[in-house]
């Protein structure tokens, strides 16, 4: 199926019917200036920031996530997340290319063993939309980057045989990069591979497509996917305008093949960095049936930090989720680093110096539990 123009006014785009199917939309993205401009007025500074990213950092915009764009606002949340910008040229001073240390768990070239029973198998660095916020925007966007470095088509052999010999991982994250970007055939032969490891009980796949090109979920591939079930996605909503029919046909195409969808986002300024738009996010994805999940800080990347708020920015927006809408419409707010995800949200139980507990509602109404949890 295929998804309508949300601004039909905008200069003379593609009709949605000449959009084709996912490999060709795949074919078919948006890379250069001129291609871009059948979208948007692009701005001078949006233009400079192209053309000064050119061989820094990749750029590429499906047609679907494109049509979503407001083609005369530059601080349209769609394009901040998909345009190039000028900030991301001028890194902060604390940024680092990988600070929730992927290279430092890193084991062979796709697999990061960072907690115990689990890992990540970064299978591609290739992604149909470059999210100028991507926390592995080193691995995905950077041309002068990558984990793989000419290794990306190696063998996944030895990614296997180090998840086989280690009966510990009982739960595999498929990310990258985007793995549905391969074609249904391999994305069959990686997880046959991993159902063929006896001790790996879960498989979950880290995968933007359902925001930015809805069409690739097909029912092939949903049943691709069923005949390899527990199978889990975790998907990357960040603002309401992106819930739209066809990624909400999407996502009933998953959960009706038994895949459990849930919600990632990331708190990024001049995107969702208010309560008005977090409400809308989460109440949107409650009704096309996607459970928000995580609400991750902005990781302090290289080409990112332009994108940071502060954690007391973050702990506003959470405490105005909390108590105030439905418990499982309310993301658990982490901070990623190096040692793991930290929880980010703010303490609401304490001991005082008598021992006795104190807790606190989301009205800020403080009451002495007494001793009771000791
Ligand atoms: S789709 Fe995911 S992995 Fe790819 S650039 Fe966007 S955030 Fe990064």
């Amino acid at each position: 199926m295929t998804d309508t123009p949300a601004h039909e006014d905008a200069v003379s785009r593609p009709a949605a019917q000449d959009w084709g199917d996912w490999r060709k939309q795949m074919a078919r993205r948006i890379t250069t200036l001129e291609q871009l401009r059948a979208w948007i007025d692009v701005t001078p500074e949006e233009e400079e920031a192209i053309l000064r990213c050119k061989g820094r950092y990749r750029w590429s915009i499906t047609q679907h996530y494109a049509s979503l764009m407001d083609p005369h606002d530059p601080r349209c949340p769609i394009r901040l997340q998909a345009v190039p910008g000028l900030a991301e040229l001028t890194p902060g001073p604390t940024a680092t290319v990988d600070p929730v240390g992927d290279r430092v768990y890193r084991k062979t070239n796709r697999v990061i063993h960072k907690y115990p029973d689990r890992v990540v198998f970064l299978v591609t660095a290739v992604c149909p939309v470059y999210c100028r916020h991507c926390t592995r925007k080193f691995h995905t966007t950077d041309q002068q980057g990558t984990y793989f470095e000419e290794k990306e088509a190696r063998s996944f052999e030895p990614d296997f045989a180090y998840i086989a010999a280690h009966p510990e991982i009982r739960d595999v994250l498929l990310t990258g990069g985007d793995p549905l970007v391969y074609p249904d055939e391999k994305i069959a032969f990686i997880l046959e591979n991993l159902r063929a490891i006896p001790h790996v009980e879960v498989i979950r796949i880290g995968s933007r497509f359902p925001v930015l090109m809805p069409d690739r979920i097909t029912p092939e591939l949903c049943r691709i996917l069923e005949a390899h079930h527990p199978v889990w996605l975790n998907t990357h909503f960040n603002h309401p305008k992106e819930i739209t029919p066809a990624s909400a046909a999407a996502c009933d195409r998953l959960l009706r093949h038994g895949v459990p969808v849930q919600n990632q986002s990331v708190l990024l300024k001049g995107v969702n960095d208010d309560i008005d738009t977090m409400r809308a996010l989460v109440h949107g994805l409650l009704k096309i049936r996607v459970r928000p999940y995580y609400l991750y800080h902005c990781d302090d990347v290289v080409g990112v930090s332009h994108f940071m708020t502060s954690l007391e920015e973050g702990r506003a927006i959470m405490e105005q989720l909390t108590g105030f809408t439905t418990g499982f419409a309310v993301p658990q707010y982490v901070y990623t680093t190096d040692l793991g995800k930290i929880p980010a949200s703010r303490e609401v139980l304490h001991r005082d110096a008598l021992g006795d507990v104190w807790v606190e509602n989301y009205q800020g109404q403080k009451r002495n539990l007494g001793p009771v949890l000791r």
